[in-house]
């Protein structure tokens, strides 16, 4: 059987500490489908197309990782692509008590889906995506967090919040 798993975020942006997970998860699995959420509660930096069009650059490389953007429940999702694993990444203690819940919530409803918790890689555990967005909207400097190609979209689109 295909060991399919979902990574499933909002990736608005995607930062070096999503792409580490989705690097690592490309070796432990045959299939990685990164999930761009499309139902955010705020309103987000990026639309979801742009933010997969976003990743499917980053991730070219990749043979067996694709994305796809998806809406409702992460279940739902996860049977439609056949999927019955998720992949979250862990930063800190933090995160920990609303994954389970999630996770422990996903598995209740739909049993053959299992969690897997990959642990932050060191020098990423203090990074995501509002880090970068609050930092960018004070004109810093977000190449440690982001890749550079990506920096001046981010850039003009935070510009452009601001401007709206
Ligand atoms: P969400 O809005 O669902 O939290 P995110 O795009 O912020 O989506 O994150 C998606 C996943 O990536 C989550 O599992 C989150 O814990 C993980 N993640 C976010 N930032 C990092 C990081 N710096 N290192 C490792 N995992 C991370």
């Amino acid at each position: 059987m295909i060991k399919r798993a979902i990574y499933p975020g909002s990736f608005d942006p995607v930062t070096f500490g999503h792409l580490d997970i989705i690097k690592r998860s490309a070796g432990m699995f045959d299939e990685i489908i990164v999930g761009v959420l499309k139902n955010s509660a705020k309103k987000p930096l990026f639309n979801a197309d742009v933010r997969v069009t976003i990743l499917e650059g980053l991730l070219k490389e990749y043979d067996n990782v694709r994305v796809e953007a998806f809406e409702g429940l992460l279940i739902d999702f996860a049977k439609k692509m056949d999927a019955n694993i998720i992949v979250r990444g862990l930063r800190a203690v933090t995160d920990f008590e609303y994954e389970l819940q999630i996770a422990q919530t996903n598995r209740v409803q739909y049993e053959n889906l299992d969690t897997v918790f990959l642990v932050t890689d060191l020098n990423y555990s203090y990074l995501s995506s509002s880090i970068v967005k609050e930092f960018a909207g004070f004109g810093g400097d977000i190449s440690k967090f982001v890749p550079a190609s990506i920096i001046p979209m981010i850039e003009e689109a935070i510009k452009n919040k601001k401007e709206n």
